[in-house]
């Protein structure tokens, strides 16, 4: 970024810089519009125009490399892999990770993760924390985005029970069933 010393005339001006944006957005509006309806009467076929899906109706699936929200992953008897060892939570860039660790009931095991939460507000999604696990305790293959509204800032924090139902849930419906929960709690809150 430029420091303010470093700006033409022009720019300093700010009224002109408005108006060369606004143009630009009128511009591509305009040019959409023409065309779409072009289109709705089979002129100009050949001259694409952009399209917006009508979200959360029509969505477009995420590639294979998308990083979505986190899950916690399951051993068979249903509880979490995860041994509290905190790695994820000291890798973190935006220290979003929040454990509290306690003795672990069988003895076999040291400790658990009693309370385990992500604040996906702060969260970066850069997958850190997925590649600093030693147990593959906490994945980002869901394939859904995280929660995009909400009233509170609490709204935004998954806590371990909400992580480890996405694990359910894919194990027993499949990956498409978390987009279709999470769509189906927007169209609720309509
Ligand atoms: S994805 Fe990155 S920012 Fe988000 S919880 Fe993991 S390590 Fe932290
Ligand atoms: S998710 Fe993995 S890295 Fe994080 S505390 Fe649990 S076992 Fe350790």
């Amino acid at each position: 970024m430029r420091r303010p010393e470093e700006l033409t005339l022009r720019e300093r001006l700010y009224v002109p810089e408005i108006v060369r944006g606004l143009r630009v957005t009128g511009g591509k509006f305009w040019r959409n519009l023409f065309l779409h309806m072009a289109h709705s009467v089979g002129f100009a076929e050949d001259k694409s125009a952009s399209v917006t899906l009508q979200y959360p109706e029509a969505y477009q699936n995420y590639g294979e490399a998308y990083r979505g929200s986190h899950r916690l992953t399951l051993k068979e008897d249903g509880s979490m892999n995860c041994t509290a060892c905190f790695l994820c939570a000291t890798a973190c860039p935006a220290r979003c990770i929040h454990i509290e660790a306690g003795e672990h009931p069988d003895s076999e095991f040291e400790k658990y993760a009693m309370r385990y939460e992500i604040d996906t507000l702060r969260c970066i999604y850069c997958g850190m924390c997925v590649e600093a696990c030693p147990c593959d305790a906490i994945r980002m293959d869901t394939s859904v985005h995280p929660r995009i509204s909400g009233y509170l800032r609490t709204d935004f924090v998954e806590d371990k029970q909400a992580l480890m139902e996405r694990s359910r849930v894919m194990a027993k419906q499949g990956e498409g069933a978390l987009m279709r929960q999470m769509l189906a709690v927007y169209r609720d809150a309509d």
